[in-house]
């Protein structure tokens, strides 16, 4: 077990236990979360044999270590996270002028299947703790030395078929003893698992939604997304609608642009029908071509097209800008490593 993805009741408990005062506990967060350091023997204040205990009941600060990184001429970084059982997931961070963003994975590989998704071409192999999630942003945060704004759950895996860890995770990075991010700044994606969004609405949490849309129809839809064949587009709409009207937060809707595949006037048509008159935002993905996979990505002019479009019916779009590409750190291109 590790400190990082404990809370602080869970946390207290345990230090009462080995018979320390309960504000140990707060000691120990603030050495793995406010200063960086999840070593016990460089936590100074601290009792030695206090540490000793720790160690004896095989706790670690941390979750991960690093396995690898990868740095793009614009910032971009990837990096490859070895966890406790060797598996590892890779996350990315994104910085900008006023924004520092870690996208993080929620799982090791993933079972939904996506046909476009590298991740979706390596199957399900486990669900991360929620230490191993939180730790993805707080490890890159002491990497880059700087305080980590934004957090996506974009990484490889489908974070509401993991619930319970990704919510865990997320009241971390957002807890005042944890890394203190304004839930504003927090995203979960998801390819739809509709009583998972319902559930989301629930949680009087202000974090923000991101809909994996990809499709107009529910034909396409589930060719693309196999997850659709159980929530179909109708009900998934829905759900992203019953999100926006009880957190009054605009639901992003991630639409991957694929050449002859879902481009068309029709395409357009049916997008402006789905996303108009309620608060969604469409984002416009360029497609990041995967290998063995044969999509292509829409020509330029077409996400114009869309974009214009879009504008022109009064619904808010953006098309999204490409980072990392370099070296594969784009959506879609992180890949799961095997016991390296
Ligand atoms: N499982 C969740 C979150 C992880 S995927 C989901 O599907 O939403 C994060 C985003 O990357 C999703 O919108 C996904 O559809 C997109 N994506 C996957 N493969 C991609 C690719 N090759 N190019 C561009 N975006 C991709
Ligand atoms: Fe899983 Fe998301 Fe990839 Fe689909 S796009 S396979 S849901 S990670």
């Amino acid at each position: 077990m590790q400190i990082v993805g404990l809370n602080l009741e869970e946390l207290e408990e345990l230090v009462l236990k080995l018979g320390e005062p309960r504000y140990r506990a707060r000691q120990l967060l603030d050495w793995v979360y406010k200063k960086g350091i999840d070593d016990f023997g460089q936590m100074s204040n601290l009792p030695a044999l206090f540490r000793e205990r720790l160690q004896e009941q095989g706790l670690a600060g941390s979750a991960l270590t690093q396995a690898g990184a990868e740095e793009a001429t614009d910032g971009t970084k990837k990096y490859l996270f070895r966890l406790p059982d060797d598996f590892c997931v890779e996350a990315v961070y994104i910085p900008e002028k006023k924004r520092k963003t870690v996208c993080f994975s929620t799982q090791v590989g993933c079972a939904v299947g996506c046909t476009f998704c590298a991740t979706g071409q390596q199957g399900f192999k486990r669900n991360l703790t929620a230490g191993e999630i939180v730790d993805q942003v707080r490890k890159i945060g002491v990497d880059r030395r700087t305080r980590i704004s934004h957090a996506v759950a974009m990484g490889q895996g489908e974070p509401l078929a993991n619930y319970a860890a990704t919510l865990k995770a997320l009241r971390l990075l957002n807890a005042d003893y944890g890394l203190q991010m304004a839930a504003r700044h927090l995203t979960v994606s998801t390819s739809g698992v509709v009583p998972a969004i319902y559930r989301l609405a629930d949680e009087k949490l202000q974090i923000n939604l991101a809909l994996s849309l990809h499709a107009t129809n529910d034909e396409l839809r589930s060719q693309l997304i196999p997850l659709n064949r159980t929530y179909p587009l109708a009900q998934v709409i829905q759900a992203c609608r019953d999100y926006a009207a009880k957190t009054k937060r605009r639901v992003t809707l991630e639409y991957i642009m694929l050449e002859g595949v879902n481009d068309g006037e029709a395409d357009l048509a049916r997008l402006v029908e789905l996303t108009v008159g309620w608060l969604c935002h469409v984002n416009l993905i360029p497609y990041n071509p995967v290998p063995a996979v044969a999509y292509r990505p829409s020509a330029p002019r077409t996400r114009q097209r869309f974009l214009g479009y879009l504008q022109e019916k009064g619904v808010a779009a953006s098309i999204r800008q490409e980072r990392g590409a370099e070296v594969n750190a784009a959506c879609g291109q992180l890949r799961q490593h095997l016991k390296l």
